[in-house]
């Protein structure tokens, strides 16, 4: 048994909700770019689920790049600080970059990211987060898809983590107590 295993966990978004979303989402940008070369951006860690299934509705051309950030350092709070611990594997300047986020709290590391997108001069960027607490927000952070809004709760499933457990799960779970 792990450290997560006193923890109780209820559904707060559904596989299916989930996949109906994603799929929704994967139409709409295969709409905006059909046609055009795209960098889909995934931020790991937590992305990784999410992006891998919202990749596969889009039918573009993709290529794809890795952004390694880290923001939590296992709390569940954010500290506002945002460490690079993998960087882009190849330059997007000129190109239409996609940036894809899990989940937007704060907003600071969606901003620290478009920010270190756009000083690498991409033709367009696009953001999308599955994810967004708008009560959260500590600065401003315009979005240009957003999953699902959700109120200011600590959620892990598809590929959010608490403590480094529970990306695993295929539904958003919310944990119902910290020990
Ligand atoms: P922000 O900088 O917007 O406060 O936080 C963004 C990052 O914090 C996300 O990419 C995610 O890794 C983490 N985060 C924010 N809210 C949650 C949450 O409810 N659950 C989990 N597991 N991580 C979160």
């Amino acid at each position: 048994m792990n450290n997560s295993g006193n923890l109780k966990l209820s559904t707060y978004i559904s596989e299916a909700d989930l996949q109906k979303k994603v799929k929704e989402l994967g139409e709409t940008l295969t709409k905006k770019f059909k046609g055009q070369e795209v960098v889909a951006v995934c931020v790991l860690k937590g992305s990784f689920v999410f992006y891998s299934d919202l990749i596969r509705h889009m039918d573009t051309d993709i290529q794809c790049e890795f952004f390694g950030v880290s923001s939590y350092h296992g709390n569940t709070t954010s500290s506002g600080e945002v460490k690079v611990t993998l960087d882009l594997g190849s330059p997007v300047e000129g190109k239409h970059v996609i940036l894809v986020e899990d989940i937007v709290d704060t907003g600071l590391t969606m901003n620290y990211l478009k920010s270190a997108i756009l000083s690498r001069k991409p033709k367009t960027l696009t953001t999308i987060a599955l994810l967004e607490k708008p009560e959260a927000l500590k600065v401003p952070c315009e979005l240009d898809y957003v999953g699902f809004k959700i109120p200011n709760d600590f959620v892990v499933g598809y590929g959010l983590d608490y403590q480094g457990y529970y990306r695993n799960l295929p539904y958003i779970a919310q944990v119902q107590n910290f020990n």
